[in-house]
């Protein structure tokens, strides 16, 4: 295998490209996971994936994306087509795409045969073209199913050449062959070649990300080592490392720099990392000083509760609160239902959620979003201009909420 290896010696990350397949996925009937996870077992291979393609069930279109993905990717993984319908195209298009024709494979037809009589049937003669496959192809078993996989390897202009994998849509599956043979086969191909990925990401919330960005001193430029990628959800900011090296300690001493210039330059608006959500960074500060907390929400529906409860999993931390329909929107009126809650739920501390403003109210104006604080010390109320698309208000107004008795609590350390 060539395309792991520029001419200079130096070893680059293979390249990789993941099709669907099928009309079901471009119609939108059906969502494609098949890509996302394998391009997760890609990435776990130290493969980086550049492209995902999806093709609907048309011989053309199919040709047309297999050259440009043997153009441009070291490794293709494609799902779907492999079926015995007429629709079924993929085993059609890689062998006129490599210029072939379709040969039977007799222990295939033999394997398929043998499928139907367990299942007290006759094979049906349109199954006999799950067992034609491309010539100089590789079958890639699939033991509990009649579409078997492909595996070819399609020669570049250059001398260098792309490997092929061909696998079934069904994921179950689509997961067993990867496993048994597709993973191994990678692996022999990798070789010493096998580059690690490895990645970290660090969750910081209280910024926009332009904003953010701007506080990170080139960090998120394109093709820096190793690569720092950016992507909000809800109002939080991830920040993705991602270092390729030869093992997960080279990758590990590549990260720990830059993770250091991050933390050093975003300060306290970073609360966690990996999967954490501001609620766990909340029940970790709350636990570390053995104290208590109940919360007070106006028109959430309970999402704040959810949220703690889920985190909480000691339920030692969170005391539980009240869930409240009715609008209480002054500062005195919050910080009066917050002291009741604190004492019915003897917690160390309140946290209060007002009503969401309403901007269709206010005549689209943003109205303000209510929160208040009570604890050891003074309470604490903000009042915070307030505007965005609904579905997103909620979340963010209880973020806010957590994120103020987050900062509440590192600063009375
Ligand atoms: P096929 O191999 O094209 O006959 O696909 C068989 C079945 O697998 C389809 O009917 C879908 O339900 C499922 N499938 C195909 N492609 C995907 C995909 N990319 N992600 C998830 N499911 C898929
Ligand atoms: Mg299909």
């Amino acid at each position: 295998m060539v395309s792991g290896n520029r001419s200079d010696g130096v070893n680059r990350l293979m390249r990789a490209e993941v099709i669907a397949i099928g009309d079901e996925l471009t119609s939108g009937q059906r969502l494609d996971t098949n890509s996302q996870w394998l391009s997760q077992r890609l990435e776990e291979l130290g493969v980086a994936v550049m492209f995902h393609s999806t093709v609907g069930d048309d011989l053309e279109a199919n040709v047309r994306v297999f050259r440009e993905a043997a153009d441009r990717a070291d490794i293709v993984v494609c799902t779907g087509g492999l079926g015995p319908t007429a629709d079924d195209l993929t085993r059609e298009a890689l062998a006129a795409c490599a210029g072939v024709d379709l040969v039977l494979d007799a222990e295939v037809l033999e394997h398929i045969r043998r499928l139907f009589a367990r299942r007290r049937r006759e094979m049906p003669e349109r199954n006999r073209i799950q067992a034609m496959f491309p010539r100089g192809s590789r079958v890639i078993p699939n033991p509990h199913g009649s579409a078997p996989g492909i595996e070819m390897q399609f020669a570049r202009e250059n001398g260098s050449s792309s490997r092929f994998f061909a696998l079934p849509g069904v994921p179950a599956e689509m997961h067993q062959m990867w496993r048994q043979t597709v993973q191994p086969n990678l692996l022999a191909i990798l070789g010493d070649q096998r580059r690690c990925l490895v990645h970290r990401t660090i969750k910081c919330f209280g910024v926009g990300e332009s904003d953010l960005e701007a506080m990170l001193p080139d960090l998120i430029r394109r093709g820096r080592e190793p690569r720092v990628g950016i992507t909000v959800s809800r109002a939080t900011i991830s920040l993705r490392i991602t270092a390729a090296g030869s093992s997960p300690e080279a990758c590990q001493g590549l990260i720990e720099p830059t993770e250091a210039t991050i933390r050093t330059c975003l300060g306290n608006l970073v609360y966690g990392d990996e999967s954490d959500e501001l609620q766990d960074a909340v029940i970790r500060l709350l636990a570390a000083r053995n104290q208590r907390l109940a919360t007070v929400e106006f028109g959430s529906g309970g999402l704040m509760a959810h949220w703690l409860t889920e985190a909480d999993s000691t339920r030692q931390t969170y005391c539980g609160g009240w869930v409240l329909p009715d609008r209480e929107d002054s500062a005195d009126g919050m910080i009066r239902v917050g002291q009741q809650c604190r004492q019915q739920f003897q917690s160390d501390w309140a946290l209060v959620v007002g009503p969401f403003p309403d901007s269709d109210a206010n005549g689209g104006e943003p109205g303000d979003l209510h929160l208040a604080l009570l604890g050891p010390g003074d309470p604490v109320t903000r009042s915070v201009p307030f505007a965005g698309h609904p579905d997103l208000l909620k979340h963010r107004s209880i973020k806010l909420a957590l994120d103020l008795l987050r900062l509440t609590l590192i600063q009375s350390l």
